[in-house]
């Protein structure tokens, strides 16, 4: 047992640190989406200096659980635990040996990196570097000084009141910390798309709505299951998820036996988006929300209604800006990130999608703008889509 040594969690920000004046607000919000994200694993305290956050546990924190978390909080460019210990170089000489003895022995090169925002310690950075890698090379005989690319890297920072050491930094999930940028709704399918889109618009720094549209008897209970996980899964990197689902069952059935079936889908496409606006601006209203845009997994001529003349038809219905992150990548660059965020295996479960439900054989892949006022005039669209915001249902996707 090593005593006088707290064990804490550095965690490096990302982005923010490029910001100016705002800087304070975008620390503010990383601050409260880490203290959410680590709420129920114990208590500790976070302290901010020179854009690192310093997490100090108190008796009992999940120290493990919280790793995992930080791994999927945006606006952290890397983390790391590490030892907090007395600012003396004999202590830092020791407790290095110590501490990163198993990481030093299994391995052939290291080097040292040092850090001092504390300007009256004994010795500069360069100098802890020098002395404390002649102290290591000394204790071990299987180690050589590598500069580049070193097996081990041992970090000292000497900061205002403590030392800290670690070996073992990762990677942080970089961006903007969400909610760091207003809101966005996302219209969330069950396929492999629109669940990354939402993870990269929510990288982004946007608090992510989802809206999902639902076509009883033609889609079931499994189907809805399917996003609500996905939803879940989404929960993890992008907090807790407002949920709503909009039944299209009555919509879809007067498109199909009213309009020209070649555009069925740009016409559903179209009322979706403005059912999305219509419901983001009724949360704006009551306070539980700002959403300024939309969100969709669409990638250019993916499908008929993704080429840039149907794009123009969908945009034109909406005051939102539409954010389509994905617009320009290839299904294989979708699907690693679909993989990389755990959404893949559960986005190909085989369900059906209300917008395939009624898919024409040979849809309409330029249509004109007039063509499709022209087919919306056979519908009372109006009051077709009014009937589908009068029964949103709403849950708050969150995990415990
Ligand atoms: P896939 O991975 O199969 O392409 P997808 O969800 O992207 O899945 P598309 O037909 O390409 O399917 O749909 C384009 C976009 O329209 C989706 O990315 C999503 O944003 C939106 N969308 C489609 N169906 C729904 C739905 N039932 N509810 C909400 N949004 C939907
Ligand atoms: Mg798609």
């Amino acid at each position: 047992m090593v005593n006088d040594l707290k064990e804490v969690i550095l965690i490096k920000e990302g982005e923010i640190f490029l910001k100016g004046l705002n800087k304070t607000n975008f620390e503010a919000r990383l601050i409260k989406n880490i203290k959410k994200s680590l709420q129920n694993l114990g208590n500790f305290k976070i302290v901010k200096a020179q854009s690192t956050l310093t997490i100090f546990p108190e008796e009992g924190f999940c120290f493990d659980i919280a790793i995992k978390k930080i791994a999927k909080i945006f606006g952290i460019a890397a983390f790391c635990k590490a030892f907090a210990i007395k600012k003396d170089f004999d202590e830092i000489k020791n407790k290095v040996i110590l501490l990163f003895k198993e990481d030093l022995n299994g391995c052939k090169t290291f080097k040292v990196v040092s850090k001092r925002s504390d300007k009256n310690f004994v010795f500069s950075s360069p100098q802890i570097c020098e002395k404390l890698g002649e102290y290591i090379l000394e204790k071990f005989d299987n180690l050589t000084v590598e500069l580049k690319k070193p097996d081990v890297t041992v970090n000292v920072e000497i900061r205002d009141y403590f030392a800290f050491i670690y070996c073992k930094k990762q990677e942080g999930a970089k961006g903007m910390p969400v909610a760091s940028a207003g809101g966005a709704m996302l219209l969330l399918s069950g396929g492999i798309d629109s669940p990354v889109a939402g993870w990269m618009m929510a990288k982004r720094g946007l608090k992510i709505h989802a809206i999902h549209f639902i076509s009883p008897p033609y889609t079931g209970q499994r189907a809805l299951d399917k996003v609500k996980e996905l939803a879940l899964i989404l929960s993890d990197w992008v907090g807790s998820l407002p949920f709503h689902i909009v039944n299209v069952t009555k919509l879809q059935e007067e498109l199909k036996k009213n309009c020209p079936e070649n555009l069925f889908t740009i016409l559903l496409r179209r009322a979706m988006m403005k059912i999305s606006q219509e419901v983001a601006k009724d949360q704006n209203k009551k306070g539980f929300a700002s959403i300024n845009a939309l969100i969709t997994g669409e990638s250019l001529n993916q499908v008929a209604s993704q080429t840039t003349g149907a794009l123009n038809c969908t945009d034109c219905v909406c005051d939102f800006v539409v954010l389509r992150p994905l617009i320009g990548m290839d299904k294989e660059q979708i699907i690693a990130i679909a993989d990389k965020i755990n959404t893949f295996k559960t986005s190909i479960l085989p369900y059906e999608d209300c917008c395939t439900v009624f898919t024409p054989k040979h849809p309409k892949t330029n249509p004109k703008l007039e063509e499709i006022k022209k087919a919306e005039e056979k519908v009372d669209l109006d009051f077709l889509i009014k009937d589908c915001l009068q029964n949103v249902e709403f849950i708050l996707i969150k995990k415990n």
